[in-house]
């Protein structure tokens, strides 16, 4: 649902216009420093990218889901640095407490993530809990008026520079099911939480990821989200079926990046005295890419307004994640393609970045066989349920 066009137009033309300004002339600092540097961190944080998604209520632009998606594709169509830095506070960082926080909780955190003043990450998986997120071993066990923490968290984006960790872990040692996962509002500074190094990682440079500890780690009861335990995994899945819209659409943006850069070079770069973008089996390559942005782009807007409706999107977003995710990942190969050796080369084209950036969005938030199962299963129920998968 978009509530005011005209408004979300000027919105997504300003994005635009930033991305093409700030965002694209820096991707080889960012990616040289390893990080956003704090001039850009700013300039997003006045421009209240950091607040899209959080409930006006609470400071934030309180963006619809289409609106949302739209201005994914915007911000994503720059290196994935950028919107990684600001896409945990408007996104899986500050999702579970906007869906399922206590008004104390929220009034504490969301304006401060809204602003950009603190950082929010999503600490789910462990090195044994990946695909299989309800094996997690990390407990959370209750003394009076504290729960203490014990054990550890995976592959948490941007935990480096958090300061506030929604924990995932177990209140009941004894129940090894999903109904004994609590989720937790965790501080930086709370003694026993401890962060490791970042990760040395196949790209997605300036972007820092790690794994988290938590040993006796004492928190007060009043971290408990929602103030209710065992809900902990439904407040997850609620979180990431939102996140998986979302991150779709910033699959979507690197894809037209790519797909844009590569039309160019087909179209400049010269072979058999002719551009190469004569040849009918680059055009097959360009047909394919814009067909594919095409379909994802359709899937995951629709998804999306029907998500603003109040419909189980369930398996629409299962959906979304699986096809633009491998989307952007054929596109990234056939980009390489086009720009031959140069695409290879990182002094010769970006497209190399890209095509290792884009690697990670088919793993994490459910792998591609992750969702294929989700899918299949809930096409079963489906057809089970009202005999055919047709509207
Ligand atoms: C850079 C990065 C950032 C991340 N950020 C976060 C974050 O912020 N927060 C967070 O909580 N997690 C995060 N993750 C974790 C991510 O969600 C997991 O890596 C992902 O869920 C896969 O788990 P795994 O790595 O343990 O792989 P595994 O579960 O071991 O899977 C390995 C392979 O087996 C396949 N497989 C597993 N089960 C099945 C099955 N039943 N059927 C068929 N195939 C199967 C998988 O598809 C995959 O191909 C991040 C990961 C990375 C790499």
């Amino acid at each position: 649902m978009i509530r005011n066009r005209e408004e979300l137009e000027k919105q997504r033309l300003e994005v635009r216009e930033w991305v093409e300004k700030v965002a694209i002339p820096n991707e080889d600092r960012v990616a040289e420093l390893n990080e956003v540097p704090e001039d850009i961190v700013k300039d997003m944080q006045a421009r209240g990218y950091f607040a899209w998604a959080i409930p006006e209520a609470y400071g934030g632009l309180g963006l619809t889901t289409e609106e949302l998606v739209l201005m994914a594709f915007e911000l994503s169509y720059c290196s994935v640095a950028y919107r990684a830095r600001v896409g945990s506070n408007t996104g899986i960082g500050s999702e579970s407490l906007i869906v399922d926080g206590t008004e104390e909780q929220k009034q504490k955190y969301l304006p401060r993530l809204a602003s950009g003043e603190i950082v929010g990450c999503f600490a789910l998986t462990e090195r044994e809990a990946g695909s299989e997120a309800t094996a997690l071993k990390t407990t959370a066990i209750r003394k009076g008026d504290h729960y203490i923490l014990n054990g550890s968290k995976a592959f948490i984006t941007n935990a480096p520079i958090s300061d506030l960790f929604t924990v995932f872990a177990r209140t009941d040692p004894d129940d090894d099911s999903h109904r004994s996962i609590s989720a937790f509002l965790v501080d930086l500074d709370t003694p026993g939480l401890s962060v490791g190094p970042a990760y040395k990682m196949m790209g997605q440079s300036g972007s820092p990821v790690s794994e988290v500890y938590f040993k006796d780690c004492e928190i007060p009861a009043s971290c408990l989200l929602g103030n209710e335990e065992g809900v902990g995994f439904r407040t997850a899945m609620k979180a990431l079926n939102k996140q998986r819209i979302h991150l779709s659409a910033l699959s979507t943006g690197p894809a037209m990046r790519m797909l844009d850069d590569a039309a160019k070079h087909a179209q400049e770069r010269k072979q058999f005295g002719q551009p190469i973008g004569d040849f009918q089996l680059i055009q097959a390559m360009i047909a394919d890419s814009h067909v594919d942005i095409a379909a994802a782009r359709t899937l995951i807007l629709d998804t999306a307004r029907k998500r603003d409706e109040g419909l189980d999107i369930t398996l629409e977003a299962s959906m979304c994640k699986y096809f633009a995710t491998e989307m952007c990942g054929r596109i990234a190969d056939h980009a390489v393609q086009i720009f031959g050796g140069s695409g290879y080369v990182a002094d010769y084209s970006n497209i190399e970045r890209f095509y290792r950036d884009v690697r990670l969005f088919r793993l994490y938030e459910g792998t591609s066989q992750i969702h294929q199962l989700n899918i299949a299963r809930r096409t079963f129920d489906k057809i089970a349920k009202t005999g055919s998968v047709r509207l």
